[in-house]
């Protein structure tokens, strides 16, 4: 019996939400609470006979440490889940601390403004340091480790797919599969179609930053940053079939880094058709990308937010997407001095998640470990006070939570291996 207090109601919001209330017996009361009030009463009123959760929702506008403070005093939550934006992270953190409040999230922080001199002092600094250059890292959130500690709450991090599960993968290789792990290949595949030339599956703002960015890895404790899509290989994908991927910085390598000293390299890829990368290319060069406000007839506007207004919205294109996602780690390394190859993956079908909660697979393989990650907070599974990533908890509790609220893993113990 527990009260969630639940910010942001977008397209991974609304699987997670779902998800929660199909656990009533953990997630006994919700209080869906987000920028547009309007979204948030939709989606109550779309559960409301369909689960035993008792919903509630407010208006609510995370960058503003005391408007969330006041809404966590009212509606005494347990835990906050963050499934607004990375730019709230640090918001909603301090008002977890000022209120007492367990808090978890889907993406590390990274801030809506890159151009402020402030943070753009302290990036520049850990570009140069730290040897990548992404807009996102820990750095900004660990630093509140000390102040979760003392103040006896748990700070989640990155507790979507991948961010999330990956590291779970992580952690059940190390724990069951390995004694010594020296690579690890994260590969994310989304083959599936939604019929348009050019949409992104979730926030078009977070995702195209993302992929637009240099691209890095890690190489014997030290990143290696190279240009954007300049590395490509081709890999069978079970269920999917041979797609093109590319490999991208991303978030839990820093981490992985951290935790897995042992290993010797860390990548990350992802698929990507020619068109969506045609399209990315183009809009960037002609600075649809770019976060710098511009004047147009006499109104302010940023090209990317623009952007955003333009294209389709990731919530919308559940009922038109078909095929598959595929996302997994691929291990070599030691066990009993045998040297050994390992896979574990998920498969999860985009028209199967539209079914159940009406979203495509991106926002379902997002929000259901967000609620797996939740369930294992809440019924203490996983119970540190700090400030933690998910591969620095148990993988078994969660690992089978994902089993049963349908993210099931996949083993292969003879993987082809990425060159
Ligand atoms: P959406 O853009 O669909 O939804 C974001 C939601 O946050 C919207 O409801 C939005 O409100 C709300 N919001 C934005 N700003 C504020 C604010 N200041 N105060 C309150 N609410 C706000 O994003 P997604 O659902 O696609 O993504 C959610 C999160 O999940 C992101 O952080 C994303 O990076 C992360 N993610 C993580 C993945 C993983 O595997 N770990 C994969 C995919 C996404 P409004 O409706 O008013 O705009």
């Amino acid at each position: 019996m527990s009260r969630v207090l639940v910010i942001g109601c977008g397209g991974v919001a609304n699987v997670a939400v779902r998800k929660c209330c199909q656990v009533s017996d953990v997630f006994s009361e919700l209080c869906i609470a987000s920028r547009t009030k309007s979204k948030c009463d939709a989606l109550a009123a779309s559960l409301a006979d369909k689960t035993e959760t008792k919903i509630t929702t407010a208006e609510v506008n995370a960058d503003n440490v005391q408007e969330v403070i006041g809404l966590i005093r009212s509606y005494r939550p347990e835990l906050v889940m963050n499934i607004a934006l990375p730019y709230q992270d640090l918001t909603i953190m301090d008002a977890c601390l000022a209120c007492g409040v367990h808090y978890m999230d889907t993406a590390n922080y990274e801030p809506e403004d890159t151009d402020d001199p402030a943070w753009r002092k302290i990036y520049e600094k850990r570009c140069k340091e730290a040897g990548f250059s992404a807009y996102f890292d820990y750095s900004w959130q660990w630093a509140y480790r000390e102040r979760f500690e003392k103040a006896g709450l748990t700070a989640l991090l990155g507790c979507g797919f991948d961010p999330g599960v990956t590291q779970a993968y992580c952690a059940y290789a190390k724990k069951h599969e390995f004694d010594r792990i020296d690579t690890i290949d994260i590969l994310d595949c989304n083959g599936g179609d939604h019929g348009y030339p050019f949409a992104t599956n979730f926030n078009p703002e977070v995702n195209l930053r993302e992929v637009s960015a240099p691209g890095s890895y890690i190489e014997n404790g030290k990143w290696v940053e190279i240009p954007a899509m300049s590395v490509k290989r081709e890999y069978d994908f079970d269920q999917v079939g041979r797609k093109d991927m590319y490999l991208l910085h991303h978030e839990e390598l820093e981490s992985l880094a951290a935790n897995f000293p042992e290993v010797k390299r860390l990548r990350f890829f992802m698929t990507f058709g020619q068109s969506y990368l045609t399209h990315m290319k183009c809009l960037e060069n002609i600075g649809m990308l770019s976060t710098v406000p511009v004047d147009f007839e006499g109104t302010e506007i940023v090209p990317i937010k623009f952007l955003k207004a333009l294209l389709p919205d990731p919530a919308s294109l559940g009922p038109r997407t078909h095929g598959k996602t595929n996302i997994g780690c691929i291990f070599t390394g030691e066990q009993n001095g045998k040297k050994k190859a390992y896979y574990i993956y998920n498969i999860c079908d985009h028209q199967e998640c539209y079914r159940e909660v009406e979203s495509q697979a991106v926002s379902y393989t997002t929000g259901v470990p967000a609620m797996c990650g939740a369930l294992m907070l809440l019924t203490k599974k996983w119970d540190k006070a700090g400030v933690y990533t998910v591969e620095e908890f148990d993988p078994d509790p969660f690992l089978d939570a994902l089993d049963k609220y349908g993210l099931p893993r996949r083993e292969n113990r003879a993987p082809v291996l990425v060159d």
